[in-house]
């Protein structure tokens, strides 16, 4: 039997009857408008436009290893903890009391 466990407070979530949410967390490069330099622009815009997009997705491509540019998460959370992430996904509150707490 999988055993889980709620990754933010650690509740049990494998008994009968628990729910259990899955959040999945991508991160990845975006593109660049500053990366369009004025040679690009020369000819058709929209070539240099696409071939930029090209150079991006290739470079997503290529996986070093030791530095994933693409980069995905995975937690299974317990329903009070799932309602807590979607009221603030990337932890603000948390960081923002953090930093009330250092005055
Ligand atoms: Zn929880």
């Amino acid at each position: 039997m999988v055993h889980f466990t709620c990754d933010l407070c650690g509740k049990d979530l494998s008994a009968p009857g628990e729910g259990r949410y899955v959040v999945k967390i991508e991160a990845y490069p975006g593109f660049d408008p500053t990366e369009i330099k004025e040679d690009d622009l020369d000819d058709d815009p929209m070539e240099a436009v696409a071939q930029i997009l090209q150079r991006d997705e290739a470079a997503l491509l290529s996986e070093d290893l030791s530095e994933p540019l693409h980069k995905g998460f995975r937690f299974d959370l317990c329903p009070s903890c799932h309602r807590k992430f979607l009221k603030d996904p990337l932890g603000k509150d948390a960081i923002r009391s953090f930093d009330f707490s250092k005055n």
